[in-house]
């Protein structure tokens, strides 16, 4: 893969601004049409796009079919609601006049994405932001360009307009850093690590910012929960995509009541999962996707059972491992809460169980933390469940499910005054995060 440098950032934001008016010329209807033929160019690129997104990302096929099926559905998404995209009138104190509002594009926007969900997070960008009537420069995490690139050229053959949608590879630092600090560009959307994301936010002051940043979990498990459930959802919370997920269960918060039968069920679940080369049909679980995500997971592993806690199952990498990405799926029990697990996003198959005695210890082990974007709940009891939704600072929380469900069409992003981001996507949240709210006023008589 080639890496692109400054000049081709500032060529891309160029070519953009001189295509985008006239593509938010396009009727709605039309953009519609185009994000729809789209959308049928990724499921006719499936295949495709799912064995690259395997060999570059390393999660397994399933799960690499499934991210572009969703990326696909997204497109269609944003083509069925921007049809919705529906302004208010406004009533008026003054009789004179009458108030209408309209979402308008809001011109060239950068988007910079990572690697964990190489197809999907953007499309979480490209298909509202198209659909909105922006044009786009968008820039992949370096370690997944080429899946980027091929998605790219799977719209091309759609017939978008030259101009609407630049793709340009190369270093976050310079490329990245372009896209977000040239005026060129009137808004990003950034999906990536919290570290970043403060660099970005403080580059492009001034300009509209949608942040999705990094997450800790929690997952809660009470004494009335269906411990069925909630191993299965925990463990898919943990292991799915190696746990490289923003909404991944982080750090499990057990009750002391069910410690025990629940630590021991998790561990059953973690021996299931089938390690290997993500190529292979049976394998369940794939390699890290580079180095530093690697080096971080057997960082906060041996930071934790430094601190006492004990690997019911794995702790380290497999022996063999030639690459050094690859990680055994692994649960650590009495994780202390000083430990590196609960206070900072691991973003590996991990699931570290702390010991909590009651329900208000839970809330506050759940409360102390810099993270707010996604945590997970599980109880029988009505009261208990909204008592938990209130009290626990994550833009979602999620009753009895694992903290990785969410569907294309529900606001997603990170609670306030927390490092998890700014803004919502889903569905009709990224349409009005990619469109400026415009008002007209008229004075009649
Ligand atoms: P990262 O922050 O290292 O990189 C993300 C992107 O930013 C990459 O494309 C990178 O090239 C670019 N970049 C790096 N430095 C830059 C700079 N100075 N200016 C502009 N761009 C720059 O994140 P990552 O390691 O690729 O992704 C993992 C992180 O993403 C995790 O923290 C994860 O939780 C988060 N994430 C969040 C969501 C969400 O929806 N909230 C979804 C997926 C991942």
């Amino acid at each position: 893969m080639a890496w692109s440098d400054r000049a081709t950032a500032q060529a891309a934001i160029v070519a953009a601004r001189e295509a985008q008016p006239a593509w938010a010329a396009v009727s709605i209807w039309d953009r519609a049409r185009m994000l729809r033929r789209i959308a049928d160019a990724v499921q006719a690129n499936r295949s495709k796009l799912a064995e690259l997104l395997t060999l570059e990302q390393g999660k397994p096929m399933a799960e690499a079919d499934f991210e572009v099926g969703k990326a696909s559905d997204g497109f269609n998404l944003a083509a069925d609601l921007v049809k919705y995209l529906e302004g208010r009138t406004i009533p008026t104190e003054d009789t004179t006049k009458r108030v209408m509002t309209f979402y308008r594009p809001r011109g060239v926007y950068g988007v910079i994405t990572p690697w964990n969900f190489p197809v999907n997070i953007p499309v979480e960008y490209l298909a509202p932001g198209l659909a909105a009537g922006n044009a786009l420069v968008w820039t992949p995490a370096p370690t997944t360009a080429l899946v980027g690139a091929a998605l790219v050229a799977a719209i091309e053959t759609a017939d978008l307009p030259p101009g609407v949608l630049n793709f340009v590879t190369g270093h976050g630092p310079e490329v990245g850093d372009e896209i977000v600090s040239n005026p060129g560009t009137d808004a990003i959307g950034f999906t990536g690590s919290a570290a970043t994301g403060r660099i970005i936010a403080r580059q492009a002051a001034g300009k509209a910012q949608l942040m999705e940043l990094g997450g800790n979990g929690p997952v809660i498990v009470l004494p009335d929960a269906d411990l069925d459930k909630a191993t299965a959802a925990t463990a898919a919370g943990c292991f799915v995509n190696a746990g490289q997920v923003c909404s991944s269960s982080e750090r499990v918060l057990v009750h002391a009541d069910v410690y025990d039968e629940f630590a021991e069920r998790i561990t059953e679940a973690a021996r299931d999962i089938v390690l290997g080369d993500p190529r292979i049909a049976a394998t369940t679980m794939g390699p890290l996707n580079n180095p530093a995500v690697a080096a971080k997971v057997a960082e906060h592993v041996t930071d934790a059972v430094d601190r006492g806690a004990v690997a019911a199952i794995g702790g380290a990498a497999p022996a063999d491992n030639p690459s050094g990405l690859y990680y055994q799926p692994t649960v650590l029990r009495e994780v202390p809460r000083d430990s590196l697990v609960n206070r900072e996003e691991t973003f590996g198959p991990v699931a570290p169980l702390i010991r909590v005695k009651d329900e208000e210890e839970a809330i506050e082990v759940a409360r102390a933390n810099r993270y707010g974007l996604v945590s997970s709940i599980f109880t029988r009891d009505l009261d208990t469940a909204f008592r938990f939704v209130d009290a626990v600072p994550t833009g979602i929380v999620n009753v009895n499910d694992t903290s990785n469900y969410w569907e294309l069409h529900i606001p997603f992003g990170g609670i306030s005054g927390k490092d998890s981001g700014v803004g919502r996507i889903g569905g009709r949240y990224s349409l009005e995060a990619m469109c400026d709210l415009k008002t007209a006023t008229f004075t009649i008589g």
